[in-house]
């Protein structure tokens, strides 16, 4: 390697570790994160739950000096626009940093609500954007949220339990009904109202007002507060316009995490990286993956020999319900639910092998599960 060193671009967990994995293995050469965000790197899972609850301020993953000690340099308020990738240098405006290994963990960013007024609602992706919503938590008198996957959820029931009326509109009939099926959709539905938002399924919503939300079915809903949850976009543009291969929208890499080009690597959101023992690429948006793949991306960068073959899987807080997942995350062909005195089991197979198991308050069935997958054995029972 020459003296220019490693630059990741991106802060988020993948971007962290792979510094920090990179710098366990080689202690000499420069290291950069340039950022687009304005804050120390900080944990995103709380952003929806405790911190907008107001239960918690403490959301950082280092102080300053983590990264000092470590000789990570981090450039915050740096977005690179530009990748030269025969000349290896990014461009942060017209400012050129040469690299000789760069790691791309530009994660995604949350999508507007693509209606009339959706510049109206607040997104939740960012620190700002949620110290913007706690603020307008606190003068608000009863919030909409817009899109009812694992955000929209975790956001509608602490508003909720702010003491807040809150509804949540989706157009999907129930939460997560395509993606975890009818049964799971109950559940967590189920959990958000006992949190005490009101769920609205089977609605689209046509315009967002001074007034509120405006409903397909004649409805609207006042409130002074709305947060639109409508999904992610990976942010691969960078990526698409230096050539490097892109496919729904995110960037090809193997289980190394390495592109097509020497010394470019891809993790997190972002990346579309390839599953050693899934034995086909994935694209998932989970926390500790995006931690694992961006481990993976600096230690190859260091020429260190690891893949990406843990079973992903996240946990997700709707009120004060845990639930947990494990799962390849692409789809399934027959599930099974199993209800617990206190908590639920959802069993998912496809080909005779488990691909998934979503649980609350069943430890054992996640930890079951995440074997069961990796092994690609059957679920542990009769699926229907
Ligand atoms: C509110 C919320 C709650 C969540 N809860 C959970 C949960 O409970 N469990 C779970 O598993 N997952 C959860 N997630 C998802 C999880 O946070 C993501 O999967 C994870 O953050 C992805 O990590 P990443 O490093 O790939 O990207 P990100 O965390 O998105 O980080 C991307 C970084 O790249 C920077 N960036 C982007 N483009 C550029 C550029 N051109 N130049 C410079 N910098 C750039 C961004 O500023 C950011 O710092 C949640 C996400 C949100 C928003």
């Amino acid at each position: 390697m020459t003296e220019n060193g490693v630059i990741v671009v991106g802060s988020g967990p993948a971007g962290v570790a792979a510094a920090e994995s990179f710098r366990e293995h080689n202690s000499d050469a420069p290291v950069q994160i340039f950022t687009a965000d304005i804050d120390l790197p900080y944990a995103r899972p709380p952003l929806s739950k405790e911190y907008l609850r107001g239960q918690t301020d403490d959301v950082a993953l280092h102080d300053a000096q983590w990264f000092e000690i470590r000789a990570i340099e981090l450039v915050r308020g740096a977005a690179v626009d530009r990748l030269d990738l025969s000349d290896r240098a990014v461009y942060v405006g017209d400012q050129r940093h040469a690299f000789d290994i760069l790691i791309l963990a530009c994660g995604s960013a949350p999508l507007t609500a693509p209606v009339p007024g959706g510049q109206r609602a607040q997104l939740l992706r960012s620190l700002a954007d949620a110290a913007a919503l706690r603020e307008a938590a606190h003068t608000a008198s009863s919030a909409v949220v817009i899109g009812s996957g694992f955000i929209g959820c975790e956001a509608a029931a602490s508003l909720a339990l702010r003491g807040m009326p809150v509804t949540l509109v989706a157009p999907e009939p129930l939460p997560q009904e395509k993606r975890l099926g009818g049964e799971a959709a109950e559940r967590l539905r189920d959990l958000v109202t006992d949190a005490g938002a009101r769920h609205v399924g089977g609605v689209a919503v046509e315009e967002i007002t001074d007034a509120g939300v405006r409903l397909d079915n004649g409805v609207t809903i006042d409130c002074d507060l709305v947060l639109a949850a409508t999904g992610v976009e990976p942010q691969s543009r960078i990526a698409a316009d230096a050539g490097l291969q892109i496919r729904d929208s995110r960037i090809v890499v193997g289980s190394d995490m390495a592109t097509a080009t020497p010394g470019v690597y891809a993790a997190g959101d972002v990346a579309l990286a390839y599953h050693e023992v899934a034995g086909r690429p994935l694209a998932i948006e989970h926390w500790q993956d995006a931690t694992d793949q961006g481990a993976i991306a600096g230690s190859c960068a260091a020429a260190q020999h690891t893949k990406w073959d843990g079973v992903p899987g996240f946990w997700t807080s709707i009120g004060d319900a845990t639930v947990k997942y494990h799962a390849w995350g692409d789809g399934y062909q027959r599930s099974r639910m199993l209800s617990h005195p206190d908590g639920f089991t959802v069993w998912y197979e496809s080909e005779d092998a488990a691909v998934g198991v979503l649980t609350h308050n069943a430890d054992d069935d996640y930890d079951l599960g995440e074997r069961l997958i990796a092994e690609r054995r059957p679920a542990p029972v009769p699926m229907r």
